[in-house]
């Protein structure tokens, strides 16, 4: 088995256990590898050499691929509870969360967008929000 550190476009860091070097290159080119994290394909190789484990430990299952087909249902499905169940604030999120969040606003859940700086001060001052990829919020970005 061998073990590559791998990264997504979003910056999450996994690890991916393959049979081989050439079945990491053929999941990565056939797109079914994928972040467990935000499930983005856009998955690249970190530089650190590949190493390999012992047989004691070759019972560990691939933790990065996942079947293609079921990725697109499980984001079909994701997108839909997303836009069925939450008001489209735009870029007003983080005033209307904040509100909310001061008991100022009647409270349901939201979405919109936010700037990096402006998730980081939400996330100081207790507000809860989630990151999501964009494409599962917003239909119009979707592909
Ligand atoms: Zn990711």
């Amino acid at each position: 088995v061998i073990i590559h550190s791998l990264a997504c476009a979003r910056g999450h860091c996994f690890e991916g256990w393959f049979a081989s070097s050439e079945a990491c290159e053929r999941q990565s080119v056939e797109g079914l590898l994928v972040c467990p994290t935000c499930a983005s394909p856009d998955v690249r190789k970190l530089p650190a050499a590949p190493y390999v484990r012992g047989a004691r430990e070759e019972r560990a299952l691939p933790a990065a691929t996942m079947d293609e087909k079921l990725r697109r249902q499980v984001r079909a499905a994701l997108r839909r509870l997303i836009l069925e169940n939450t008001e489209d604030v735009g870029r007003r999120f983080p005033q209307v969360a904040r509100r909310i969040h001061r008991g100022e606003e009647e409270v349901r859940d939201i979405r919109g967008e936010v700037t990096s700086d402006e998730a980081l001060e939400l996330l100081e001052e207790g507000v809860e929000a989630i990151a999501l990829p964009s494409d599962l919020v917003f239909p119009e970005k979707a592909h």
